[in-house]
């Protein structure tokens, strides 16, 4: 089938390479000239493991392209993915939906009839009946169907995520919409995967309570390490004592600096809008959410500590920026409440980080970089891991230690031991949710 995307983000581009690579004919379609230039020639604007060999791989053999053409790509198109961003309103906590309304005002005036509308932006309950009425606004005889098609792709993993997903949910409205995305999805249904077919509303509150649900169990276990450096228990064996039952399962249960990225912030953010506006308030996550934001003062009090309260004139290597390994992706990074508060207290900040210094460069213009760990580390006062890349856990720890200042060291996604620490020669070791020294 030809399929178009609208948006070549992380969702459009990665959902255009896969559909392609599972035999349709795709054309991702982006507004941003940059993003089309770089991706004709061969190159993704964002890091993302698998991305380009695939992406070569099926332009070379005539199945995927990119334009910035709407009209010309959607001809012959039997269906048209939304896969633009639905950002949070600041004044609101809402998704912003005008990119998606405004992708739907296009649209109808491009679209062949009995073409498919499928979204696959995170939007909230209602949207894609909204869609289809702003394109009948448009156009009134307009022949076409609406699809949910919530993206579940994580950051870093997105293509296995795509090509292997634990489910693909479809939420549809009508016969076409049906028919057309059992035969998109074909090829994995075929391998075993689950498409769930519902109807539009529950698609769309699937993938929001499936998000608020795995950040709230993000902050659960952030909660219990807190309580394990007060109560002298390990976080690790709590942990991993909880995900051996079943029922609870051991995935989400890392504590960390927080939850971050494009997704779980908004999201939980949205859905607590949505169950204020239906009358249906979502007290556990909105809990969440300002559990998530007192992690980071949390990690914050832990480096202060570190110091015994005066950062000023200190020198801190920082390891990792993105909210995630594997990913360039700074949105809604704990890094970005984290890093000022220090630079504001008087500390100097070394960043190294494998890719994010493109995307962060602009959020921390006082911060220095450096192209490897020792060099970060080199005549600082501590190092403070914030995102946990490889190279890290890589590390010959004694080779950080052995350059820096003072060797204090603060690991907010416990990728250390105590006992590596102190064999490595550092003076202090903080971790989460279990005791240091
Ligand atoms: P993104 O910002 O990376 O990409 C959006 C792209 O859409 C941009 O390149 C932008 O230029 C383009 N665009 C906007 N309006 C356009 C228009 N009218 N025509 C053509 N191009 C247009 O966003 P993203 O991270 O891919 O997220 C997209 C949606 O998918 C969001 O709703 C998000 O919540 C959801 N989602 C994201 C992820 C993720 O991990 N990033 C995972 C699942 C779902």
């Amino acid at each position: 089938m030809k399929i178009v995307t609208i948006g070549a983000g992380y969702v459009g581009l990665v959902s255009g390479v896969c559909l392609s690579e599972i035999g349709h004919e795709v054309i991702c379609v982006d507004k941003s000239s940059a993003r089309i230039a770089a991706l004709k020639e061969g190159k993704s604007p964002i890091y993302e493991p698998g991305l380009e060999e695939m992406m070569a791989r099926n332009v070379a053999k005539g199945a995927l392209g990119f334009s910035e053409d709407l009209k010309g790509a959607l001809v012959d198109a039997g269906a048209v993915f939304i896969c633009v961003g639905t950002p949070e309103d600041p004044a609101t906590g809402k998704a912003n939906l005008s990119y998606v309304f405004a992708a739907a005002r296009e649209l109808a005036h491009l679209i062949e009839p009995g073409t498919v509308i499928v979204t696959k932006s995170t939007v909230p309950v209602g949207t894609n009946e909204k869609v289809a009425e702003v394109i009948f606004e448009e156009d009134p005889n307009a022949l076409f169907e609406v699809v949910s098609n919530p993206e579940f792709l994580r950051e870093g993993s997105a293509i296995g995520d795509f090509m292997e997903p634990d489910r693909i949910v479809v939420g549809v409205a009508g016969e076409v919409g049906r028919w057309t995305m059992s035969e998109i999805y074909a090829p994995l249904v075929a391998k075993g995967h689950v498409l769930m077919t519902t109807d539009l509303q529950s698609a769309e509150l699937i993938k929001y309570a499936s998000n608020a649900f795995l950040a709230t169990k993000i902050t659960f276990i952030n909660e219990i390490a807190r309580l394990c450096e007060k109560c002298g228990a390990d976080v690790g064996m709590v942990a991993r004592g909880m995900g051996l039952d079943e029922r609870i399962g051991s995935r989400f249960l890392r504590p960390g600096p927080g939850y971050g990225g494009s997704c779980f912030p908004k999201d939980t953010s949205a859905l607590a809008a949505i169950g204020r506006e239906y009358g249906a308030p979502l007290a556990i996550t909105e809990a969440t959410m300002v559990a998530n934001e007192d992690r980071k003062k949390d990690m914050v009090a832990k480096v202060v500590d570190l110091f015994a309260g005066d950062l000023k004139g200190k020198r801190i290597a920082v390891f990792g920026v993105t909210f995630k390994p594997e990913t360039d992706d700074m949105r809604a990074a704990p890094a970005l409440s984290i890093l000022p508060e220090l630079h504001a207290m008087g500390a100097e900040v070394c960043i190294v980080d494998p890719e994010g210094r493109e995307e962060a460069t602009v959020h921390f213009p006082w911060a220095e970089w450096a192209q490897t760990p020792v060099d970060a580390a080199r005549e600082s006062d501590a190092v403070v891991l914030l995102t946990e890349w490889q190279m890290f856990k890589d590390l010959d720890l004694a080779s950080i230690s052995e350059v820096m200042r003072t060797p204090l060291l603060a690991d907010m996604r416990n990728i250390y031991s105590v006992e590596a620490a102190r064999e490595a020669g550092f003076k202090s070791y903080r971790s989460i949710g279990r005791v240091g020294y």
